[in-house]
């Protein structure tokens, strides 16, 4: 457990059994209630699921909805706060239709709404958010269309409230509406003075993309008045950036936010909500920490700062408390998916041996290698750097023509033999050895894994993310091998080059050695914000099967597959890039047809080839093994 540290990113949902496989306790009311992950997998594979697969834990997903809203509830009980709290999720960090319909779903008490951010994720809120006592709020740059839909929307009797990004959407809105006869509900964004910090630290300050400065935001309410439409001005809004891992810079944009709504009120401007925006973070490293990939602060220590520091400067600024709105998506969907896949194979340097026997007159430089091999005595930095230098020679060498391709896989298999040794040999307690991290990283194997970095964690590539990835079994056997985690894209930045090793981040990680005929299944976890859907299709890998995993009340850990949602196949990502795929098979039919004529091919043959053709078309994009 401490290895990968499962119980630290785990949030309480996820733990190692006594059995050594990753165990889940995925409602939050239920702690007795568990999922053994291995008896998913088996059941994934008696279903002939294909590998790889993201697994959806639908009980996380109402917990992480039921946390954030009831500790909301206590906090403003608490705090004799006169607020209420309206939360939202943002459809854009996971559209899934069945992730939003079970968020819904299990925020209906709540009164738990959805946000948008462009024109087809407001046409999915017009229809998924059907709750007339929910908020909708709609973000992002508009067009008419956009506005017309948000008005639309309030034809429906939603609180859709439409949140002004820039000046030149309300002179687009006002007429718009008075022509349809509908009332907007308006929210104000602001653009923020608080510099967050992290990876999204340019969602607030003077060059944000997204906001109003103050000056706008006056000259907003100066026009709303003009057009005797103050009253519609319903909610200010700030978002200072995604996965705010400092609790400090959180405080700060509440004491912003609230001391800008407060001057509002007391201008005459009727405000009924403040909305914090997104950033509560995940804690994906488990360091609890400032790192980019975890936070310092607790979801009720988040949610204390807001209720009691909105409270405290309305208090001091004498204006009543406004109603409370989030919209936090990491935090409410990171936890309830996960990829699992397989182990295909395993590229390794030490791997590969030639028969390292002396042969007459063999060059100086096999002899000087061969030297080392038995120098196990020798000082190992000596050693080591000896190993080198001959390596580099050898290399010179056989680009002047002087070695043989049997000398070079000679000194290969030695050079590859002496490395391993100095390593084993190593006292790390002991014994301080300067190029230790490199000789570790050179040693490790490669873990070829069935899946796509750029398809299911495209922030472990694009912004240096860290996901957990674990082992899903033998977690109470020692891991032997250190190793990294390549994909099967031919990219080589198609890898994972970040790994949770105890408190650590290491370049590398150890994983049990893998068995002949014997599965390796690995999962990576806290995938179900953004990298569900940020995906891409590089090298046409497309979109996983989907396993919707619900588990039953009753304490023998019970669990269900509610619906397979089959992954991309090879046809369907094909015709995406434009391609004909009939077009495809007939051609290469045409050509084995040729063949067949030929007298080449038997026509039987010929049949069963085109038929293998559009098997593989109809067929997963990935390995099948
Ligand atoms: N609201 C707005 C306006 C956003 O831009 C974002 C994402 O950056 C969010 C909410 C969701 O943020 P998070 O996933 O950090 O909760």
């Amino acid at each position: 457990e401490e290895l990968y540290g499962v119980k630290r990113w785990g949030a309480g949902y996820f733990s190692i059994g006594d059995n050594g496989s990753i165990k889940i306790t995925p409602n939050h009311r239920l702690p007795d209630v568990t999922i053994d992950m291995q008896e998913v997998m088996d059941e994934i594979i008696a279903e002939g699921i294909q590998l790889p697969a993201v697994i959806r834990f639908h009980d996380i997903l109402r917990s992480q909805v039921e946390i954030l809203n009831e500790t909301f509830a206590q906090t403003i009980e608490d705090a004799k706060y006169n607020g209420k709290y309206v939360g939202v999720f943002p459809i854009k960090v996971n559209q899934m239709r069945e992730v939003v319909e079970e968020i819904m779903d299990a925020g209906e008490p709540y009164n738990y709404g959805l946000e948008a951010g462009s024109k087809p994720e407001l046409m999915a809120v017009l229809a998924y958010n059907e709750n007339p006592n929910a908020l909708t709020i709609l973000n992002g740059y508009k067009d008419e269309d956009y506005l017309t839909l948000a008005l639309l929307g309030r034809q429906l009797g939603r609180k859709m409230i439409i949140v002004i990004e820039k000046f030149s959407e309300l002179e687009m809105l006002i007429p718009l509406a008075k022509k349809l006869g509908v009332e907007p509900m308006i929210g104000l964004r602001s653009k923020m003075m608080v510099r967050s910090s992290g990876k999204w630290a340019g969602s607030s300050g003077d060059r944000a993309k997204f906001g109003l400065s103050i000056t706008e935001i006056l000259n907003i309410v100066d026009l709303l008045k003009k057009e005797d439409m103050l009253h519609c001005a319903k909610l200010l809004h700030f978002h200072i950036g995604s996965q705010l891992s400092d609790i400090r810079k959180i405080k700060e944009a509440v004491s912003e936010g609230a001391r800008l709504y407060a001057k509002l009120i007391q201008m005459g401007v009727p405000l009924e909500y403040l909305d914090i925006g997104g950033g509560l973070g995940i804690d994906y490293d488990g360091t609890s920490s400032t790192t980019d990939s975890s936070r310092n602060y607790s979801t009720e220590e988040y949610v204390a700062d807001v209720v009691y520091g909105v409270k405290q400067i309305c208090q001091l600024e004498d204006v009543p408390h406004p109603n409370l709105v989030s919209e936090s998506g990491r935090a409410i969907t990171a936890h309830h998916s996960c990829v699992v896949t397989n182990i295909v194979g395993e590229i390794k340097n030490t791997g590969a041996q030639f028969d390292i026997t002396r042969a007459e007159g063999e060059h100086i430089l096999v002899s000087n290698m061969r030297e080392l091999i038995t120098a196990a005595d020798m000082h190992p930095q000596e050693r080591y750097n000896d190993a080198a230098s001959f390596k580099q020679s050898t290399y010179e060498a056989f680009k002047l023509g002087i070695l043989s391709l049997e000398e070079m896989a000679k000194i290969d298999t030695m050079y590859w033999q002496i490395l391993a040794e100095i390593h084993d040999s190593l006292d790390r307690e002991t014994f301080v050895f300067q190029e230790l991290e490199e000789l570790e990283d050179m040693l490790a194997s490669q873990y070829l894994c069935n899946f796509s970095i750029f398809q299911s964690a495209a922030d472990t590539w694009a912004i240096g993310q860290v996901l957990p990835i674990v082992p899903i079994t033998r977690l109470n056997e020692k891991p032997e091998v250190r190793c990294s985690i390549v994909d099967i894209t031919c990219d080589s930045d198609g890898k994972l080059s970040k790994y949770i090793e105890g408190t650590e981040i290491s370049d590398n990680i150890p994983m049990h050695t893998l068995r002949k005929g014997e599965t390796y299944h690995v999962g990576m976890f806290l995938t179900g914000a953004y990298q569900d859907v940020m995906g891409d299709m590089h090298n046409l890998f497309g979109r996983l099967t989907e396993v919707h995993i619900y588990c039953h009340d009753d304490e023998d850990g019970d669990f269900y597959i509610e619906e397979v949602v089959p992954g991309t196949s090879a046809e369907k990502v094909l015709e995406t890039m434009q391609y004909n795929t009939d077009y495809m098979a007939k051609t290469v039919k045409k050509w084995l047809d040729r063949e067949v004529r030929k007298g080449k091919i038997a026509p039987r043959e010929g049949v069963r080839w085109t038929d293998y053709y559009e098997k593989c078309l109809a067929g997963t994009t990935y390995l099948k093994v």
